[in-house]
C-alpha cells in the first residue's frame, strides 16, 4: 500500500558580556615550507595575519569566523549602501560560492566549476577558466551541480570539481598549472566544497554518502598536486587490512558488513585550522545508508560519522574526535561550518570550536582536546531531549529510531536545522549568527532496501507529498527559516529574524556592527548585530544561498555576494513551496556606500502553462507503484509532485514525458546521461519506468 509521507525534504532567543579577543590571531608561523618573499603572495602567514583588506580564505581566516574588522560601512550609514556592479555568471543553477579577494582580484566559481577572475573594483572579467567537467557526474551529486569556491596560495588559485579533480591555476592568467584526480571513478564521489590550504598543503574531501562511498580527506602539495596523505573517515573492509590504528579503533564501533555500501562519512564542506595547536578540524557527514538499523545491524556508534575530527595537517594523523550524533540514522551530518574562538566560560578562557550541525544542537567543545563543554538545541528538536553533560551524548526520544514505528514528523529533517550555509561569529558582540531553519521529515524504514551503488541509498522510504492544496498549505506552515543570533556562552538566543521559509543564505558579520545575509525570497539584507533590526535591504531578483564577504580597496569598503537559487531544498521542494525568486540568474553583486546602480530589468516571460500530456489509462495499483518509485528515485532532483524548481527540466510538461519510447530511452537506456540524468536500469525495470511516467502525468493533470 502506498503510504503518503513527506520528504518535506524538508524540516529561539540577549546579550552577553563576552570576551572580545580574536580567536587565532597568533604570531606568524616560523616557517612555511615555501615562504614567499613577496608580501602580495598568499601563505599561511598572510592568512593567519588576516590582512583586513582582502578575503583570503573560505572563512576569511583559518578560524573561519567570517567576521571582518572593517567598519567604514556601519549601522549609521548602511542605509546609503547601493549596487556598484554586478557580473553575470551565465548560469541558472545554484550558486554557493564564497568569493576570494586578493590583490584587487576576485575569484568566484559558478555551475560546472567555471572559475571567474574579476577586477574587484569594477567587475570586469580578467579571465575565465572552464575545467570542462564530466556533466554525467551531476547525476551522482545529491544536491545540485554546485561549488563553494576556490582557495589561493602563492600566485595560484585552486579549484575542486564535481568530477573529483583538483586544479591549480595561475592567479594572474588562469593558465593551468596542474590538474589531478582525487577520486576512484568507479564510485559516485563528487566534490562541491572549497579547498583550504595549510602549510603548503591543499586539503579537500568529497561528497557521495547518499549514493554509496567511503569518505576521506586528502592533502596535496600546492606545487605539483602530489598526494601527501589521506585520512579515511570510516573503516573499510577488515579483510583488506586497516590503513592505521585509528581505523582499527573505528571498526570496533561498526557491525555487520558495513563496508559493502561504503559506509559514508564524507567530508564535503567544513574545515578549520588552529596554527598554535597545529590542528586541522574536519566535519564528517552521515552514513550510507542513512538507516542505522540497516547499516550497522547489531548496533555501534559508527565512528567517525557525524563527528568533528582533529588531525595533524602535516601527516593526517588522528588526534581527537567528538561525535555529535552517535549511531547516526537521519542524515545528521557534522559537515556544517565550524568556528574557532576564545571564550571566557565559568571565568576561564577556553580555546573552543563551535558548530551548529544538522541535528539541531549548538556545540561548544575544547578545541585542544575535543572535550565537551556545552550543547543546547538552537531550534525545536524532537529526536533528542538534550545532550547529557557528563557523557556529551544525546539523550534520544523513544520516537527517534523509526524501525517498526508509524511515521511521525521529526525535527530536524535531513535538510538540517542548519545546512552548509556558513554562519559567522562576531568577537565584538560575542554572538554566533546562524542561518537556522525548521524543515521536518517523516522517517520510514525501507523493508525491501537493496544497496544500488550510484543511486540514493538511504534505507528509508521518501514518499511524495499528498497532492491536495490544503495539506500542502499546512506543510508549508511547518517550514521555517530565520537568522538566529546565538550566545555560545549562555547557550541561548539573543535575537531572531524570521524569514519566509528555509534555505536562506550564509552570514557575514562586521565590526561596523552589522550582520549581512541573503534570503530565499531574493533579498540581501543588513541587520544590527546587537538587536537584529533590519537596517538595509536590496532586491536581488534571485534567491540567495551563498555567503557574503567584505573587502577594502583604495580606502573604500565593499560588500559582495553571489546570488543564484539552488541546492537540495530547491531541487526537491521549491517547486511546491515557492519563495519569491523571480528569476534564476547567477550573479556576483558588489555594493558600496553611495553607489546607485540597478540590476538589469527582469525579462518578464509571459509563459503560459502548457497542456500536460494526456492521462494514461492505468490501474490505481500502477499509479501507486509509480508514485513510490518516483519518490524513492526521482523526487530529490525533479521535485515533489514533479513540480519543477526551474533548475532542471520540468517533467510535467516535457515532450519526453508524453512519449513512452522517449521516456524509456532517457530513464532506463541513459539517453541523457551526459547531461546528468542517470540511467536507472540498475534500479528498476521498464514497467516501473512506465508506471513513474503514468504518475507524473497524473500529477501534471491534477492542477
Ligand atoms: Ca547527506
Amino acid at each position: 500500500m502506498y503510504k503518503i509521507l513527506t520528504f518535506l525534504s524538508l524540516s529561539l532567543i540577549f546579550l552577553c558580556g563576552c570576551d572580545r579577543s580574536e580567536s587565532v590571531a597568533q604570531k606568524p608561523l616560523a616557517a612555511d615550507s615555501k615562504i614567499r618573499a613577496e608580501a602580495n603572495l598568499v601563505t599561511s602567514n598572510t592568512i593567519i595575519q588576516a590582512d583586513d583588506s582582502g578575503w583570503l580564505s573560505h572563512g576569511r581566516t583559518y578560524s573561519e569566523q567570517r567576521h571582518s574588522p572593517l567598519q567604514a560601512i556601519n549601522t549609521k550609514n548602511v542605509a546609503d549602501l547601493g549596487l556598484l556592479w554586478s557580473y553575470d555568471l551565465g548560469t541558472s543553477r545554484g550558486i554557493e560560492a564564497t568569493p576570494i579577494v586578493h590583490n584587487g582580484m576576485m575569484y568566484v566559481t559558478s555551475t560546472w566549476n567555471i572559475v571567474h577572475a574579476l577586477d574587484a573594483r569594477t567587475g570586469k572579467q580578467i579571465w575565465q577558466f572552464d575545467p570542462v567537467v564530466d556533466k554525467e557526474q551531476a547525476g551522482k551529486a545529491c544536491c545540485d551541480a554546485v561549488n563553494r569556491g576556490v582557495a589561493i596560495w602563492g600566485d595560484a588559485v585552486f579549484t575542486a570539481t564535481i568530477d573529483g579533480r583538483l586544479i591549480s591555476l595561475d592567479a594572474k592568467t588562469g593558465a593551468k598549472n596542474w590538474d589531478i584526480n582525487t577520486i576512484d571513478k568507479t564510485y559516485p564521489y563528487t566534490i562541491t566544497g572549497a579547498p583550504r590550504i595549510v602549510k603548503g598543503k591543499v586539503l579537500i574531501g568529497n561528497g557521495g554518502a547518499e549514493l554509496g562511498v567511503r569518505g576521506y580527506i586528502s592533502a596535496y602539495d600546492v606545487e605539483n598536486g602530489n598526494q601527501l596523505w589521506r585520512f579515511y573517515t570510516v573503516p573499510g573492509n577488515p579483510a583488506d587490512g586497516f590503513e592505521n590504528a585509528t581505523m582499527e579503533m573505528a571498526a570496533k564501533t561498526w557491525t555487520g558488513k558495513y563496508w559493502a555500501a561504503g559506509g559514508g562519512g564524507t567530508a564535503w564542506d567544513s574545515m578549520a585550522y588552529d596554527p598554535k595547536l597545529d590542528l586541522l578540524y574536519v566535519g564528517v557527514g552521515n552514513g550510507t545508508p542513512w538507516n542505522h538499523a540497516i547499516r550497522s545491524p547489531d548496533g555501534g556508534d559508527n565512528l567517525f560519522l557525524s563527528s568533528i575530527v582533529a588531525l595533524r595537517p602535516d601527516t593526517g594523523e588522528y588526534v581527537w574526535h567528538y561525535q555529535t550524533t552517535p549511531a547516526e540514522s537521519w542524515d545528521y551530518t557534522a559537515t556544517q561550518h565550524m568556528i574557532l574562538a576564545d571564550l571566557k566560560i565559568d571565568g576561564v578562557m577556553r580555546n573552543v570550536i563551535m558548530q551548529a550541525p544538522k541535528n539541531g544542537f549548538f556545540y561548544v567543545l575544547d578545541r585542544a582536546t575535543g572535550e565537551f563543554i556545552s550543547a543546547k538545541n538552537f531550534v525545536p528538536v524532537t529526536w533528542a531531549t538534550h545532550i547529557d553533560e557528563t557523557t556529551g551524548r544525546p539523550v534520544e526520544t523513544p520516537e527517534a529510531r523509526f524501525v517498526g514505528k508509524a511515521p511521525n514528523m521529526q525535527l530536524p529533517g535531513p535538510l538540517g536545522a542548519h545546512n552548509w550555509h556558513p554562519m559567522s561569529y562576531s568577537p565584538d558582540t560575542g554572538l554566533v549568527y546562524i542561518p537556522a531553519q525548521e524543515a521536518p521529515h517523516a522517517f520510514v524504514h525501507q523493508e525491501d532496501y537493496k544497496n544500488t551503488n550510484g543511486f540514493w541509498n538511504t534505507g528509508t522510504e521518501f514518499g511524495d507529498l499528498p497532492n491536495d492544496k490544503a495539506t500542502i498549505k499546512a506543510l508549508k506552515s511547518m517550514l521555517k527559516g530565520r537568522l538566529l543570533a546565538w550566545d555560545p556562552i549562555a547557550q541561548k538566543a539573543a535575537w531572531t529574524v524570521e524569514h519566509q521559509g528555509p534555505w536562506n543564505g550564509g552570514v557575514l558579520s562586521t565590526s561596523g556592527g552589522l550582520v549581512f545575509q541573503g534570503t530565499a525570497d531574493a533579498h540581501f539584507g543588513a541587520y544590527d548585530a546587537l538587536t537584529g533590526e533590519q537596517k538595509w535591504r536590496f532586491y536581488t531578483q534571485t534567491g540567495v544561498v551563498a555567503a557574503p564577504i567584505t573587502y577594502e580597496l583604495d580606502g573604500e569598503q565593499f560588500v559582495a555576494i553571489a546570488s543564484g537559487w539552488g541546492g537540495s531544498y530547491v531541487l526537491s521542494s521549491a517547486g511546491v513551496f515557492p519563495t519569491g525568486s523571480q528569476a534564476n540568474v547567477g550573479r556576483v553583486l558588489v555594493f558600496k556606500l553611495g553607489a546607485k546602480n540597478a540590476l538589469p530589468p527582469l525579462l518578464v516571460d509571459n509563459f503560459e502553462t502548457p497542456e500536460p500530456p494526456k492521462m494514461l489509462e492505468v490501474s490505481d495499483e500502477t499509479l501507486a507503484k509509480g508514485a513510490r518509485a518516483f519518490a524513492n528515485n526521482c523526487l530529490v532532483c525533479h521535485g515533489a509532485l514533479a513540480y519543477s524548481s526551474g533548475l532542471i527540466p520540468n517533467l510535467r510538461y516535457s515532450a519526453i514525458t508524453s512519449s513512452k519510447q522517449a521516456w524509456k530511452a532517457v530513464v532506463i537506456e541513459g539517453a541523457l546521461a551526459q547531461q546528468g540524468m542517470p540511467n536507472f536500469s540498475k534500479r528498476f525495470d521498464a514497467e516501473t519506468a512506465e508506471a513513474i511516467r503514468a504518475y507524473v502525468i497524473s500529477v501534471a493533470n491534477s492542477e
